[in-house]
């Protein structure tokens, strides 16, 4: 097993490997930017190091320095967290040339399932549906237009290389299509440098739900069944939970399965999730992402796991603990992303907190980097806490996210907590009807 471990990230998900460091018995170094040297995850490391200014360009995301702050310590692993590094085969690779360990998949894969078009294919070879629409890439407007007549308005263009939302564009005719296919081409250039887009046919009404599979690296795999993310604004999820509300257990039985089997023939290692949208009893490939998920706390409560502890133990050589038979789920849970938001706009409102009250008792999690006097610097992600919540069953789960939210105190910023106390009083969050577009309607309603 590894001694010492580096985390190439901030914030929660810094703390959230670092408390699995600890409970290991293994060194933690912590990395962090001049903006972040009060930051939690320096302070709850066993070792930080300073690599650099605000900008994450030259700081979290330098390969280059992050080598150096391995070297310096001798950490003999790096885990990436989510966002960042996370999905770069480059910072893979260069850290398997330098003989210290990626806590992750290999550079390989990772470039497979970094590129849509490539990783549809992967998926499609394998026996994963897919949702219909072009064969590969669209290379010009006229292909485009007869692509979209073929598989019929609305249709959605997609950067290949797109992510976080960005890089889609969705057209509902011939009309619309010249401009949304400029435009994503452009997203794609100016935000993964890279134009290549592809079409699919857009759907109506879907619900977001993604599989978490886990792999050993030696074509041994397994599920740990879906959560619905379906609650989303701008293509970001804001609510997740575990199981889906619609899905049945012969379902998951047979998408997980599918999935394991997939990442099983690529020899997958570690955790990654298969995301698909789903309708009318119908599941469609849409990405994988080949990292730890923002939301993966909704299946560590569901399935009694921890899926940091096993993605170092496999990514250190030992065996997989993870067996099929024993992955059961035990009642539901959910997850609201909590962000330094001004609403009804979303503003960025980063700042000092003045006072910081966890929530707790039964059932509850709160993994956030948050303490009082602390101040949220504006250059990163707004993300400032999830807050988890586990129940018996879906309505003991509402109850318990509602009594907790109302425990949890962030003074000095604004925050995206009132919106949450209004979702909950919703009767279709409440029964768990709704589809990806839902949250868009509601919030156009609810805010003007
Ligand atoms: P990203 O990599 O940017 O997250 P995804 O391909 O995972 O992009 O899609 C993100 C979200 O966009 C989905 O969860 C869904 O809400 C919406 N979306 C993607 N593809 C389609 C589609 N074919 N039809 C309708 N909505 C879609």
């Amino acid at each position: 097993m590894f001694k010492k471990i580096l985390i190439a990230n901030r914030g929660e998900i810094a703390l959230r490997v670092i408390r699995a460091c600890r409970e290991m018995g293994i060194a933690s170094v912590a990395v962090h930017s001049t903006a972040d040297s009060d930051a939690m995850h320096v302070r709850m490391a066993d070792e930080s190091v300073c690599i650099g200014p605000n900008a994450s360009a030259e700081s979290y995301l330098s390969i280059q320095r992050i080598i150096a702050a391995c070297e310096i310590t001798g950490a003999e692993a790096v885990h990436p967290g989510y966002g960042f590094l996370s999905e770069n085969a480059a910072f893979s690779q260069t850290l398997a040339d330098h003989d210290i360990a990626f806590i992750g998949p290999t550079a390989e894969t990772i470039r497979i399932m970094g590129d849509k078009i490539t990783a549809k294919d992967t998926m499609k070879a394998l026996g994963v549906p897919c949702v219909p629409g072009s064969d590969g890439g669209v290379p010009d407007y006229e292909t485009a237009k007869k692509v979209a007549q073929e598989i019929g308005y609305p249709i959605i263009i997609k950067a290949t290389a797109g992510g976080g939302g960005r890089g889609m564009k969705v057209a509902t005719s011939d009309e619309d299509l010249e401009v949304a296919f400029r435009t994503a081409r452009s997203e794609g250039k100016s935000n993964f440098g890279n134009d290549e887009v592809y079409i699919e046919k857009y759907l109506q009404r879907p619900r977001h739900i993604e599989i978490q599979v886990f792999g050993d690296g030696k074509g041994r795999a397994v599920h740990l069944g879906e959560r619905d993310c379906s609650l989303q604004r701008r293509h970001q999820k804001v609510f997740e939970e575990a199981p889906g509300p619609c899905i049945t257990q012969e379902e998951r039985d047979r998408i997980g399965k599918t999935c394991a089997d997939a990442v099983a023939a690529i020899n997958y290692i570690g955790a990654g999730t298969i995301e698909f949208l789903y309708e009318d009893g119908e599941f469609f490939f849409i990405e994988m992402n080949t990292r730890l998920q923002v939301e993966h706390p909704v299946t560590e409560a569901i399935y009694g796991v921890d899926l940091v502890r096993e993605q170092i133990r496999v990514a250190a050589g030992e065996e997989m603990e993870f067996r099929q038979e024993d992955l059961k789920i035990n009642g539901a849970a959910i997850e609201v992303r909590i962000n330094a938001e001004r609403l009804p706009n979303f503003a960025p409102c980063p700042g000092k907190i003045t006072q910081y009250h966890a929530p707790g008792g039964l059932g509850v999690r709160m993994d956030s980097a948050l303490y009082d006097g602390y101040s949220i610097p504006p250059y990163y992600d707004s993300l400032i806490g999830k807050l988890i919540v586990h129940g018996r069953n879906r309505p003991e789960a509402l109850a318990r996210l509602k009594r907790a939210l109302g425990e949890l105190i962030v003074d000095g910023v604004d925050t995206t907590v009132p919106l949450f106390d209004q979702l909950l009083n919703d009767p279709d969050v409440q029964s768990g009807d709704y589809s990806i577009h839902w949250l868009e309607k509601w919030l156009k309603k609810t805010y003007g």
